[in-house]
């Protein structure tokens, strides 16, 4: 599984950035250039064969004075991003399962033959309907592309372009890695000839492979990506399932007790008031400018001074710039994504067979976010899952997503299993049936766990319906004698092995 490693470069003086920017133009052009190509489907053979065969008919509309391997580098980043553009429309499609559920034997076999050559989804996308060397009713072809036609034409759109220019693809024979007084540095081969451009690196790295080097005009430094592989271990994992609450005041809550990722809350805290509180700020000297400017529009129109116009562009330059606000997030962003690294690392250490996390592509309905912004609990949530997708993998655990409603009402007591919006007080989980006690997020961690194996609550299950099963379930405990008694009715009835919590039993 591929990996990419991340390293920035010190500060770039104007020199170096200017080189960097010429090398990233002109990497740019000719890829945009490229991708126009082969944004017409009859080009679309050329995405079967070896990019080499682009770039032979490319080569006349090369660059002068850019290193020629550095022009083959961008027709082939172009003809990777159309490749991986169509694979993964496919793949999003579901396209293959509704080949699959749609055709039967000849058609189908038709369809996968059309899918295994760009050059043949090309054809299909013009109304085309190629002939194999099988035996196929005419009719019957026209058929499937249609299919296959009416699915990609949609979802495809338009083909990428080249819109951000910020990164320039490197292999091994255009750059070259040296050490100096214990400092790094990266020497690319640049637009001049014979002249090098030197990135030193702010830390320590291996670097080696396929590059990409990236700018960020911003804060004035580089970034040099790097793919690596990771290594899976060959055994799957064994260690016991385990149910993760995503929190905010901490990391993760397991559903074993243990907390990962203290003073996470803090960290959130701080870098949602940065966010809010500059753009706020931003604002305001916004409209102090705009009123600036208007003033000392009148003014020139009356023929006076054009001071106002000054403490305008003034108040442009020095206070509404991105880059201490970019500098100054940036740093509250990477806070963040290491206690969530190092959170999810702790909780996946021994290799669980299962980890059960609700859906962290949403924002949950309940607003257990206190007073964060959505934007930056959106984010911390895609990092979250970010990590937790690669951990899972790299340690060859099952990811299990499952509905979180109800997580953090619902009694985890087998016995019990009473649902009620008092049962959570804060961060303070108190049955008021049972009396179970316990920490609320730990709780919610149990009711995840349990979820990967509950045969009528399924991911998509609606919020309204999840609430009736689980009070259906605690009627028909009730009625068969399966429920454990009320904690007011006596002196609380013994919790399963396992399941004992810190004071079980304690009425309310
Ligand atoms: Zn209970």
């Amino acid at each position: 599984m591929k990996r990419t490693a991340k390293y920035a470069t010190l500060p770039l003086n104007r020199g170096k950035r200017n080189m960097l920017r010429s090398l990233i133009d002109a990497f740019a052009n000719l890829k945009d250039l490229a991708l126009r190509t082969l944004s017409r489907t009859r080009q679309w053979h050329y995405l079967d064969g070896r990019w080499q065969v682009l770039r032979d008919v490319m080569k006349p509309r090369y660059a002068k004075g850019v290193p020629v391997h550095l022009q083959d580098q961008a027709i082939k980043d172009a003809v990777l991003t159309m490749r991986r553009w169509i694979e993964s429309v496919i793949a999003l499609t579901h396209l293959k399962k509704r080949i699959f559920v749609r055709f039967e034997k000849q058609q189908r076999h038709y369809a996968f033959w059309l899918l295994r050559r760009y050059g043949r989804i090309g054809a299909v996308l013009r109304g085309e309907a190629p002939v194999p060397k099988f035996e196929i009713a005419a009719r019957e072809r026209k058929e499937v592309v249609r299919f296959l036609h009416r699915i990609l034409r949609h979802a495809l759109g338009r083909a990428p372009r080249m819109n951000v220019r910020r990164s320039v693809a490197l292999d091994t024979s255009l750059y070259r890695v040296f050490e100096h007084r214990g400092r790094v540095y990266v020497a690319i081969a640049s637009s001049v000839r014979g002249e090098r451009l030197v990135l030193p690196l702010r830390g320590q790295g291996r670097i080696s492979g396929d590059i990409r080097v990236v700018f960020d005009m911003g804060r004035r430094t580089g970034f040099v990506h790097m793919a690596y592989n990771v290594r899976v271990p060959v055994q799957p994992a064994t260690g016991a399932a385990v149910g993760l609450d995503a929190g905010v005041t901490e990391v993760l809550a397991a559903s074993s007790g243990e907390k990962y990722g203290h003073g996470y809350g803090v960290l959130l805290d701080r870098l949602s008031q940065e966010t809010t509180e500059t753009g706020k700020a931003r604002n305001k000297l916004s409209q102090i400018a705009n009123r600036a400017e208007e003033r000392g529009r009148k003014a020139r129109a009356a023929g006076g001074s054009p001071g106002d116009a000054k403490k305008a562009s003034r108040i442009r330059r020095q206070n509404l710039g991105s880059r201490k606000l970019n500098v100054k997030r940036a740093r509250g962003e990477a806070a963040v994504k290491t206690m969530v690294g190092q959170a999810v690392r702790a909780a996946l250490k021994d290799r669980p067979s299962v980890v059960a996390v609700e859906d962290l592509s949403h924002l949950r309905g309940r607003t257990k976010s206190r007073r964060l912004s959505r934007v930056v609990s959106r984010w911390a949530r895609s990092v979250l899952r970010e990590r937790l997708e690669f951990r899972a993998e790299a340690g060859r655990s099952r990811l299990e997503t499952v509905n979180a409603a109800y997580t953090s009402q619902a009694c985890p007591n087998p016995a019990c299993g009473f649902v009620h919006k008092d049962n959570r007080h804060g961060d303070r989980f108190h049955c008021l049936h049972c009396g179970w006690d316990g920490d609320a997020d730990v709780v919610a961690g149990m009711n995840l766990l349990a979820r990967v194996a509950d045969p009528e609550i399924h991911l998509w299950t609606p919020k309204e319906r999840v609430k009736a099963i689980l009070e259906a379930r605690f009627r028909r405990r009730k009625e068969t004698g399966n429920l454990v008694r009320p904690v007011d009715q006596g002196n609380g009835t013994p919790l399963p092995a396992g399941l004992q919590s810190s004071h079980a039993g304690t009425a309310v």
